[in-house]
């Protein structure tokens, strides 16, 4: 008997009325309860956190957008392998069935395992920065940027110029620019090269992806001058998807395909599993035995025997699952394809976001939402603070909050100031998006109201993680009397 074809396609489809909406390609078997405070008790709950979205707890949080750093929802088939994991220290199978999901998948037959992403860099920057050395790269993350420091390396940041403008049509703003890395190369020396980086899906500018074409040319130039190409593939599914959509000579080729035309055009692979539908695990993986030796050693040494690396044995069967079910389409499409919704609706109501939609999150501009707040007042921070507020949802702050203070102390300003809103996959219904756009809409039209923040308890490292700040003025609680007002007794 004939059976039907799996589903493989992208979330997003046409309804009668003529709308395109995304539609979930998935049932709900295991739930958790949320729940919705009263703006009352939110006003009390951000206050008690400081106005830093990183400080509250979960309790007082209904839809929580902070990450999708291991916070995707897990497949049937991911927590059914769990069940069946071999907890031997050594030579377990579990560690088998990553190995050949990993050759599978990347097409790289030699695999070290850690417990996290940015334990794979600090693997990578130990074996390969040398002190004064430079790693130029698409973009940074953040653990990258300090893991390449603490070896003494530095890192330049070589996209070109249009990346970081917020409304902009470029389909691949994560790309290198290859003049500038080749002028990196040659004012230099190619020995103060120690790799060049790639970041699939660029996460601190917004989820933005790089083309095939692009990495190409980047591997032209490696090859010229004999440098490692290492790839950061935590979030290789969403690039490799919009690279489908955007990218014209790989329009009707397989995510499978797409995935494998980067791997094979890089030296290194690593990622971290957390955004694979995992809450631990990374890998370093390559074909170059040699590399693989020159590394090999600091695995046991920092993160845990050869067949685990850290990793419990049942993430390591989550991680072989999910790494095979980021080659279908239907999967890795649903948190692009609510990104895109989200961003589209909102922009038609003339809400500055960054754009085109990428991976990751929504990305709000809080300058341009909030142009009366100067950036000294932190107006992400301010976005982040005052949306929690109203809605009971909690995004993170990108901008001048989560940077750093220069020698004379003064804040050194952000690039770009954003609120981000995370969609981890498969966890949000497409109600729950639809109430992230209506808050924001209204707040959009109260924003007014909303004023700056000033740092009244300031860490030294990292102080957007456990900072705490004041508002300027009395603005939460006129916002909170204009929601009451507005909503009456709705929560
Ligand atoms: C999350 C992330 C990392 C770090 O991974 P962890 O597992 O959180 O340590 C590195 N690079 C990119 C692009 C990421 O998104």
């Amino acid at each position: 008997m004939a059976s039907a074809p799996e589903n493989t396609g992208s979330y997003t489809i046409k309804f009668a009325s003529g709308e395109k909406m995304p539609l979930e390609m998935h049932k709900v078997r295991v739930v958790q309860k949320l729940n919705l405070p009263p703006i009352e008790r939110r006003l009390e709950a951000i206050r008690d956190a400081g106005f830093n979205t990183f400080c509250l707890n979960t309790r007082d949080v209904f839809l929580d957008m902070l990450t999708d750093s291991g916070t995707n929802a897990m497949s049937d088939r991911q927590i059914g392998a769990m069940m069946c994991a071999d907890d031997a220290y050594a030579g377990s199978q579990s560690f088998d069935k990553f190995q050949s999901a990993v050759e599978d998948v990347f097409g790289k037959k030699f695999l070290l395992p850690a417990h996290q992403g940015r334990a794979c860099e600090n693997i990578i920057s130990q074996t390969f920065v040398k002190p004064g050395q430079i790693v130029p790269m698409n973009y940074h993350f953040t653990t990258t940027h300090a893991h390449i420091a603490v070896n003494g390396g530095h890192i330049e940041e070589i996209l070109y110029d249009d990346a970081l403008s917020i409304s902009s049509t470029n389909p691949f703003k994560g790309n290198m620019d290859v003049s500038k890395l080749r002028k990196i190369i040659e004012e230099n020396g190619v020995d103060k090269i120690a790799y060049i980086r790639m970041e699939a899906s660029t996460n601190l500018i917004g989820g933005q992806p790089f083309s095939i074409a692009n990495m190409r040319e980047v591997r032209k130039v490696a090859d010229e001058f004999g440098i490692i190409l290492v790839l950061d593939a935590s979030l290789i599914g969403e690039n490799a998807y919009f690279v489908k959509k955007r990218e014209a000579e790989f329009k009707d080729a397989s995510v499978a395909e797409i995935l494998r035309a980067f791997t094979d055009l890089s030296d290194i692979v690593y990622f971290s599993a957390r955004k694979v539908s995992s809450s631990r695990g990374g890998g370093i993986c390559s074909n170059d035995e040699e590399l693989i030796d020159r590394m090999r050693e600091l695995v046991p040494l920092y993160e845990g025997f050869f067949t685990y690396g850290g990793i419990s044995v049942r993430e390591i069967e989550a991680i072989a699952v999910g790494l095979r079910e980021t080659l279908d389409e239907s999967m890795i499409s649903q948190s692009p394809s609510f990104i895109e919704y989200l961003v589209e609706s909102l922009v038609a109501d003339g809400i500055p976001m960054v754009t085109p939609p990428g991976g990751l999150g929504a990305h709000v501009d809080a300058m341009g939402f909030l142009p009366h707040i100067p950036q000294s007042e932190y107006p992400a921070g301010a976005l982040a603070a005052a949306f929690y507020l109203i809605s009971g949802v909690r995004g993170m702050e990108r901008g001048t909050l989560s940077s750093v203070r220069d020698e004379n102390g003064d804040d050194i300003l952000s690039d770009v100031e954003l609120l981000r809103l995370a969609m981890p996959r498969r966890v949000f219904t497409l109600s729950q998006v639809k109430y992230v756009e209506d808050r924001l809409k209204w707040l959009h039209k109260n924003r007014d109201l909303v004023g700056g923040l000033k740092f009244v308890q300031e860490p030294k490292i990292l102080r957007f993680f456990s900072g705490k700040l004041a508002p300027i003025g009395d603005w939460p609680e006129k916002l909170t009397a204009k929601f009451r007002e507005d909503f009456g007794e709705s929560l």
